[in-house]
């Protein structure tokens, strides 16, 4: 089978549909190659209504809280993305099957989802600065329109408090959500201590989410239903299938799948790329013809793609993850309130650490409360027998948040990923090695116990850290950096891949290395910035 377009987009995650969207609107015709799994068990289960009204009255809650098949009871480690409840499982479905990752060093979580790890994402979109963006060919003017026309697109809300000058402008910023009135309680001890605070380097506010405080463009606005690790109800949370509806319209644009892409070829005829897929179910094999490919398929999804097309087996490429940590803490003060019922699931405050020059590297947080992901799974966490620790987490709930503390990461020699003939009958298998100096991380350890301390004057104690080691952030870049001159296997500034005449990535490959920011948004702006590059060359 052969298909042509003019351009191939691998994968719908975030970075994949806003690269086509421009394109598409543009008239320029996009096939978009996809495995694409999507839930089609649980989402119609989950009803309209607040969290606490469903666990009184949903007779089948048992279905989307625990699972069919109990998937959703934790059996190891609970941490690693305890927001993947049973509706969201299929987001990880079919990974370490069709795309085989191998360490011993780094839990990285890949998908092959519509919509990608955006399916589940958190939804924390913030820009990268002139600061982050330092010695990169590309600079924040560049992003600048491409950051606005996302923002548009996918609904941002949030406020200009203290956290403006880290978050970056947003012109068409919609209020903030509604916090938790225990995080309300911190921002106002924050506001009435802040000059304090911020000369310690500890600056709070109201999180920058991609999700609508009102409603937008056929979607809802946040329900507060506290419902959003299981449910897609209204739209409020933009994920890549809300854009994706919308490039389904349009007669310019083919949504393909299940398609697993395995390589592509730049044949002798210099106006065509050819992309190979397979079908996972049947196993058929097809050939995808265009004028230009655009890999979007994660960065190790794409580095995959893209080592075993130039046949680079065991030439390891760099990688870049930002370390990630989790804080449990409690506000004394807040003991005994009642847990409100009307809230939203996602992070409910933002915290920026910024300390005096030298005494550490900026640190990105969030404040998050818990509930909805149920208490056994927290309880698992303390070394208290579990009929005692629930009594005692229930007792705390109200007053205690989740701290979830992000680091900045750079290229070393010990973080590489490497494509290896490792499998069974010569499949191969990308293997990743990651250790961060010890340096770093004594480095780290001690400005986060700075940030706490500045934190336990706000009158919130830290209770304990669960450092959930490399790869957990789910933040992966670095693979094959933008370089201004002519590196090997690095992009240049259109992010088109070195010693190919038609490949763009844009995905987190191209980024050299990560702030200490979540970094979506910017694939997002990067990948329309690319689309706008191949509209100046396809059109
Ligand atoms: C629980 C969770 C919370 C998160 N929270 C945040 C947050 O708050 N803020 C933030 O900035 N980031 C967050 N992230 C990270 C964010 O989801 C990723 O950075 C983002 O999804 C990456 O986008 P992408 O388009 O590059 O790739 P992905 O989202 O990984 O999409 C890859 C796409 O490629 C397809 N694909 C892969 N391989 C192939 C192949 N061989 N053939 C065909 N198709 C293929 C997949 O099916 C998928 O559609 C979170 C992630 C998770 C899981």
């Amino acid at each position: 089978v052969s298909h042509e377009s003019d351009v191939i987009v691998v994968g719908s995650g975030p970075a994949g549909v806003h690269a086509a969207l421009p394109l598409v609107e543009a008239g320029v015709s996009v096939t978009m190659l996809d495995v694409g799994n999507e839930d089609e068990r649980y989402a119609p289960l989950v009803p309209d209504l607040p969290f606490g009204d469903m666990r009184r009255s949903e007779r089948a809650q048992h279905r989307f809280l625990l699972g069919d098949e109990l998937e959703g009871l934790p059996l190891g480690s609970a941490r690693v993305g305890a927001q993947l409840t049973p509706p969201r499982g299929h987001v990880l479905r079919d990974v370490p099957r069709l795309t085989p990752l191998v360490s011993g060093t780094f839990r990285a979580s890949e998908s092959l989802a519509l919509g990608g790890l955006g399916a589940a994402w958190g939804a924390s979109a913030v820009r990268f600065d002139a600061g982050d963006l330092a010695g990169f060919p590309l600079s924040e003017g560049d992003l600048a329109v491409h950051y606005e026309a996302v923002a548009s697109e996918i609904g941002i809300s949030g406020s200009r408090d203290d956290l403006l000058r880290y978050y970056g402008e947003c012109a068409s910023l919609l209020p903030p959500l509604e916090a938790d009135p225990s995080v309300t309680h911190l921002l106002r001890r924050y506001a009435g201590r802040r000059t304090r605070a911020n000369r310690r380097g500890l600056y709070l506010g109201h999180p920058r989410l991609a999700v609508l405080s009102r409603a937008h463009a056929g979607r809802s606005a946040q329900s507060y239903h506290d419902l959003d690790f299981y449910s897609d109800r209204g739209r409020s949370v933009w994920r890549p299938a809300v854009t994706l509806d919308r490039l389904r319209g349009r007669a310019a644009f083919s949504y393909a799948r299940p398609w697993l892409v395995e390589r592509f070829d730049e044949p002798h005829d210099p106006a065509a790329v050819v992309v190979l897929a397979r079908d996972p179910k049947t196993g058929e094999r097809a050939e995808f013809r265009a004028r230009r490919l655009v890999l979007a398929a994660g960065t190790l999804g794409t580095a995959r793609i893209v080592l075993r097309s130039l046949g680079l087996y065991d030439t390891p490429r760099p990688i870049v993850s930002n370390p990630h940590v989790y804080v449990p803490c409690l506000q004394p003060s807040w003991i005994g309130r009642p847990v409100a019922s009307r809230r939203h699931s996602l992070t409910q405050a933002g915290l920026i650490f910024d300390p005096p020059a030298g005494e550490g590297g900026l640190v990105y947080g969030e404040v998050h409360v818990y509930g909805s992901l149920l208490l056994f799974k927290l309880v698992r966490e303390s070394s208290l027998p579990m009929p005692q620790a629930l009594g005692i987490v229930r007792e705390l709930l109200s007053a205690l948040a989740i701290l979830v503390l992000e680091h900045a990461d750079e290229p070393a020699a010990d973080k590489s990923c490497t494509l290896r003939r490792s499998g069974p009958a010569g499949a191969d298998a990308l293997h990743v090695d990651y250790r961060e100096p010890d340096a770093a991380r004594f480095a780290r350890r001690r400005t986060e116990s700075a940030l706490l301390a500045a934190l336990r004057r706000l009158g919130c104690h830290a209770l304990g850290r669960i450092d959930t080691g490399p790869g957990s952030s789910i933040h992966y870049a670095g693979t094959f950096p933008m370089a201004a001159g002519e590196v090997p296997l690095s992009v240049d500034r259109a992010c088109r891949l070195r010693g190919t005449r038609a490949v763009y990535l844009c995905d987190g490959s191209f980024l050299p290395r990560l702030p200490a920011k979540p970094l979506t948004l910017t694939l997002m702006a990067n990948a329309r910035r690319v689309a706008s590059e191949l509209l100046r060359e396809v059109l």
